[in-house]
């Protein structure tokens, strides 16, 4: 019987899994954590009915949006925002949702912003987009986002990118999988030639530990991260939203 767990398709690559078996290894704490690897959003009522000792899980790519429907409560922050990925499971076995990946991305980026870095450029339109952009309005950083298909939330397209909008835009946020392993030649297509050392290239991805697109920028100069760190972070956020009362 599994404790906590995270929701997803194809997740069997989870970091999750392993920070939080290690973690109640470390600490000797006597819970488990379990991958629930779904095809469909639409069979999540069976975990929840098939596992009653869970008491927390969270959410991946592609349900953080589509999990909201199925829940009892939804956290203010997350309601805004518009995508969860925890859920704290109470005693009367009511489900609430929270969003910890704009805590985990705020934290991470924050050291590495410099007066100069004032607009920002998200890459795709998805679940994580949203907490990005909510995390660097609460940092007073405009943002623009980029879609590959014209969207009324997208000011940009792909393929509509021109030098002049990449100079204007010094922190660049990759929040599409493009370029996640095994696909490491693959990188968002944006003219790479305008980015220089006044730009900040972060990469939501954390496998491979250096994206094309985070070489792209480190050969031109630019302060780059990868999103290892954010994903340790909100991580632990989660679990402090687990275990608190
Ligand atoms: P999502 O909801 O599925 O959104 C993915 C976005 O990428 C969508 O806007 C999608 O566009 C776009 N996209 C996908 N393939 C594309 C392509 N070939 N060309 C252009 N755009 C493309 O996923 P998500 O939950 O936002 O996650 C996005 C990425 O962030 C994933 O790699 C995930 O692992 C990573 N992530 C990392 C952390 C962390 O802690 N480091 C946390 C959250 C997410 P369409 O709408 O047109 O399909």
């Amino acid at each position: 019987m599994t404790d906590f767990g995270l929701i997803g398709k194809d997740i069997s690559y989870s970091f999750s899994k392993a920070h939080f078996t290690a973690k109640f290894e470390e600490e000797g704490l006597d819970y488990s954590y379990d991958n629930f690897d779904l095809d469909t959003i639409s069979q999540f009522p069976e975990v929840i009915k098939n596992n009653p000792n869970l008491l927390g899980l969270n959410v991946t790519i592609p349900y953080k949006e589509s999990i909201i429907p199925y829940l009892d409560e939804v956290d203010g922050v997350a309601q805004e925002i518009g995508a969860v990925n925890t859920i704290k499971i109470g005693s009367d076995g009511k489900l609430k949702g929270y969003n910890t990946d704009h805590l985990g991305f705020q934290a991470s980026i924050f050291p590495l912003l410099a007066p100069h870095h004032e607009n920002a450029l998200i890459l795709g339109t998805g679940g994580a987009s949203k907490a990005i952009n909510f995390a660097l309005k609460q940092l007073n950083i405009p943002c623009n986002f980029v879609s590959r298909t014209p969207r009324p939330e997208a000011r940009y397209t792909f393929g509509g990118l021109t030098e002049d909008i990449i100079k204007a835009h010094q922190i660049i946020i990759n929040c599409t999988p493009i370029g996640t392993y095994p696909n490491v030649n693959e990188c968002p297509e944006i003219p790479y030639d305008a980015v220089s050392e006044a730009h900040l290239l972060y990469d939501l991805i954390y496998n491979p530990i250096q994206t094309k697109f985070l070489i792209c920028g480190e050969i031109k100069g630019a302060t780059i991260s990868n999103g290892a760190k954010m994903l340790e972070l909100q991580a632990e956020k989660s679990w402090e939203i687990w275990v608190s009362e």
